[in-house]
């Protein structure tokens, strides 16, 4: 699980809280000034995964100015986005063309000289 998640600029600490569904009725909580994401230490990793990515989906809308949230929809769409983030490999996409445009931008510097 990751151990902090950046949103816009703000870096987010990701905690796991003991007994907070049981004390609060909670399996996560987003706290937008603290920079803190909460989850229940008793679940899975793989649901621990999925609460972030619901927490984190606040977050994104919290940071794009929508302080108003419809929980339902977060709740839908963060379930489908942790299976979209699970299931494909956008890490490794994602820094190969990283790699390749520092390669290209390293060859154009070359010619340069
Ligand atoms: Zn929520």
């Amino acid at each position: 699980m990751l151990e902090n998640v950046k949103v816009g600029s703000i870096n987010y600490d990701v905690q796991k809280v003991e007994n907070m569904n049981e004390d609060f009725s909670l399996l996560g909580q987003i706290h937008y000034h603290k920079g803190i994401i909460q989850l229940d230490e008793t679940m899975s990793e793989d649901r621990k995964n999925q609460v972030l990515t619901h927490e984190v989906l606040h977050g994104v809308f919290y940071e794009a100015g929508f302080d108003e949230q419809e929980e339902d929809m977060i709740r839908r769409v963060g379930a489908v986005l942790h299976q979209v983030l699970k299931e494909n490999d956008f890490y490794s996409a994602f820094n190969s063309e990283a790699d390749a445009y520092a390669r290209e931008m390293q060859k154009k510097a070359e010619k340069k000289q």
